[in-house]
């Protein structure tokens, strides 16, 4: 990642266009978190710890497309969704890059955990879905670069938020296959997790030399159509939320609130990270400075735009949540960019905060367990560390 572009102004009129239909459908039906269920939601205890941590260290080393270290990548992907049992696919292409005209294969991977009476008779055009997205190749150049913040750790932390919400996820449609209510099961989302390949450019950013694997899979999606008569046309019009991660885990993160369209989503986040925050359930501490100081931004600039997976989905029309640090990361493009300079606590804070947000897009409060199903919760990861 990325350079800053001018806007184009179609999007700012289909921004306009969009706001409403986001509003009413997303907005109206939002189930807060109470306190004691911000306090039941799973710790990421050290696996997203850089030097042990089974989610994360088998990342951080260099993933560059179509190498040993982006197949090892998507291994770790494969099988830990497999054991959670997701339903996993690959959408593997070939295409020439700036480097050369012989193609490159790349793979995009993405797992998903659908309501079981969707799944099961394969209704893919009925399933509106949160879409939580990182790329996980890393920059050709320098030699050896790792990519810590870009972007190991957020694919691990996204990792994390499926693991954290997937028992809950279980718990809630096992009761509403219960309960029976058509209407409710009619409307329930599936939630996917996207992991993109070839998002850095091979030589210098360009719109031909970046975002391979998004680009690929915007047009891919946008022309698969769903059957006749589905409630979302194609693919791509099935993504309620495309919530893109990106240049996280350093120290000192700020995330802008970028667009007007989704600043309803950002506010639930950001909200949620002032109630965590002031709870003292984030490990970064009740002072830190916020993570996401745009809650009450009213004024959007228009004018510049950062580059990254989204924009193939944004011009399609997706809505899109993009949390990048701005400004970037000091250690950007460096081989500093690696697992001594992480921030642990930032890490593992983004981690919460995207899985306090998730738990409350999908109304999960009644289905939190107690005991962090297995991991530790965040109240208890407080006693343990902070006494
Ligand atoms: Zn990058």
């Amino acid at each position: 990642m990325v350079r800053i572009i001018p806007a184009d102004p179609t999007l700012i009129l289909s921004y306009s266009l969009l706001f409403l239909s986001s509003f009413v459908t997303s907005q109206s039906s939002w189930s807060k978190l109470s306190d004691s269920g911000l306090k039941k939601l799973p710790s990421p205890g050290d696996t997203l710890n850089p030097d042990v941590g089974k989610l994360l260290k088998p990342l951080l080393i260099p993933r560059v497309v179509n190498t040993e270290g982006s197949r090892k990548a998507l291994q770790h992907f494969t099988n830990f969704f497999a054991d959670l049992k997701w339903s996993l696919n690959y959408d593997n292409f070939s295409q020439p890059t700036v480097l050369s005209s012989d193609p490159v294969p790349f793979a995009n991977f993405w797992a998903t955990l659908d309501p079981p009476w969707k799944a099961k008779e394969n209704r893919e055009g009925e399933i509106g879905r949160l879409v939580l997205v990182a790329h996980y190749d890393s920059k050709i150049e320098p030699a050896g670069f790792i990519g810590a913040t870009d972007s190991a750790a957020p694919c691990a932390m996204i990792m994390h938020i499926a693991k954290a919400i997937d028992k809950a996820m279980r718990r809630k449609w096992e009761k509403m296959e219960k309960d029976g209510d058509e209407f409710e099961m009619a409307d329930e989302q599936g939630l996917m997790v996207l992991l993109l390949d070839g998002e850095e450019a091979f030589k210098f950013w360009t719109h031909e030399d970046s975002v391979y694997g998004a680009r690929h899979l915007a047009e891919k999606w946008d022309t698969t159509m769903n059957a006749a008569q589905s409630t979302f046309k194609t693919q791509l019009s099935s993504i309620n939320l495309f919530v893109l991660l990106d240049l996280l885990g350093a120290p000192m993160p700020r995330v802008p609130s970028y667009f007007k369209t989704t600043h309803w989503a950002y506010q639930h986040m950001a909200d949620l990270e002032i109630r965590l925050r002031a709870l003292g359930l984030l490990e970064s501490g009740k002072d830190h400075a916020l993570f996401l100081p745009d809650r009450d931004k009213t004024v959007f600039m228009e004018g510049l735009m950062i580059e990254d997976d989204h924009i193939p989905f944004l011009r399609r029309g997706v809505d899109i949540l993009h949390l990048i640090a701005s400004p970037f990361p000091h250690v950007w493009h460096t081989m500093d960019d690696d697992a001594q300079h992480l921030d642990k606590q930032v890490v593992n804070d983004w981690a919460v905060i995207v899985s306090a947000f998730v738990a409350e897009w999908y109304g999960l409060e009644p289905f939190l367990a107690d005991n962090g199903d297995g991991m530790s919760t965040i109240s208890k990861r407080g006693n343990k560390t902070e006494l």
